[in-house]
């Protein structure tokens, strides 16, 4: 009998356009990449606008100009998460209606009030349930309440374990930690949480690589495709890139930005061999992204944090293109 082949790979690449991409960007960008192509598989690239705050227009052509410059690519046009809003609301809806949801009118303040001491936990402490079974739906408690609400994810009262194909098995319980959280913001905007699994979902992504500091959002993501019914994508989340300092790097230092490095003439090569290296394969020639599929292997990935000092910026804006 021929065993099932299992489906071939889509990975995503899936920036928030709120400031310049820099270095650990490209690195868990190239990683991404490397990962899905290199076995002749898919890229989504998602453009994840929804914080509006934050998000910028002239972001969205940004990412798109770094991404290119680094020499990646990806399937089909850049998917803008806001165009598909409608759809991600009506996701907390139906959760909402099959009682794994319910809405909420707490604001962040009135939340912290409630809770007599924090608690250390990366999470914050959990939300206390007050709004938990008062309202019948959404509309029922802003009449009622005269106050927005939002929807709160029930969380399953069960040890959500899972294996990150990086960081290895991880376990969580997850109404003790990070409790009920929300999906739909008071402000009818879908909550990250929810976003990136919908979209991963409808889109095909059956692999998530991505930046060690979403560890600890997985297993409420996890939550939430098992209670929707998805097929769980394998996750990989890479170490960070740290600064001198030991701090993971911010989009507001500008300059470490893939846009600064370009100004500066520095070769989109020289931050492929950079990432390499990271990764542990050294390599003494200058190549490019697509040449990465051939040195990159997941498997021998070097798990620790990267840091980037200045003596490694300055030898990649001094490897200009025309060297
Ligand atoms: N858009 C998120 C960010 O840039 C990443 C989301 C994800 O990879 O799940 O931090």
């Amino acid at each position: 009998m021929m065993a099932t082949p299992s489906p071939s790979p889509v990975g995503r690449l899936a920036p928030s356009p709120t400031g310049d991409l820099h270095l650990g960007h490209a690195r868990s960008f190239l990683i991404a990449w490397w990962h899905a192509r290199s076995r002749g598989g898919r890229i989504v690239l998602r453009l994840e606008d929804l914080d509006g705050e934050r998000a910028a227009p002239k972001y969205l052509d940004g990412v798109r100009r770094d991404l290119t410059w680094l020499g990646l690519d990806w399937d089909g046009p850049a998917y803008v998460q806001s165009t598909g809003l409608r759809r991600l609301v009506e996701k907390a809806h139906e959760l909402a209606a099959s009682g794994n949801a319910y809405a909420c009118v707490c604001s962040r303040k009135e939340v912290q009030n409630a809770l007599s001491a924090p608690h250390a936990h990366e999470h914050g402490p959990p939300y206390p349930r007050t709004c938990a079974g008062k309202y019948p739906n959404l509309e029922a408690a802003e009449l009622q309440t005269g106050k927005p609400a939002g929807l709160r994810f029930r969380s399953p009262d069960v040890v959500v374990e899972f294996a990150d194909e990086i960081c290895g098995s991880f376990t969580e319980h997850l109404a003790q930690t990070a409790g009920d959280f929300l999906i739909l913001r008071r402000d009818k905007l879908p909550a990250y949480q929810l976003a990136v699994v919908v979209d991963d979902a409808e889109q095909g992504v059956t692999e998530v690589v991505r930046g060690d500091d979403l560890l600890a959002s997985t297993p409420r993501q996890i939550a939430l495709g098992r209670a929707l019914g998805y097929r769980q994508p394998s996750y990989f989340h890479v170490p960070l890139v740290l600064d001198a300092e030991g701090k993971r790097l911010a989009k507001r230092e500008h300059s470490l930005s893939l846009a600064r490095l370009r100004e500066l003439g520095a070769d989109p090569r020289s931050v492929v061999v950079w990432a390499l290296a990271s990764c542990g394969f050294a390599v003494d020639e200058r190549v490019t992204a697509a040449d990465g599929c051939n040195i990159f292997s997941m498997e021998r990935l070097k798990r620790e944090p990267v840091i980037v000092t200045e003596n490694s910026l300055t030898s990649l804006v001094l490897r200009r293109s025309t060297d």
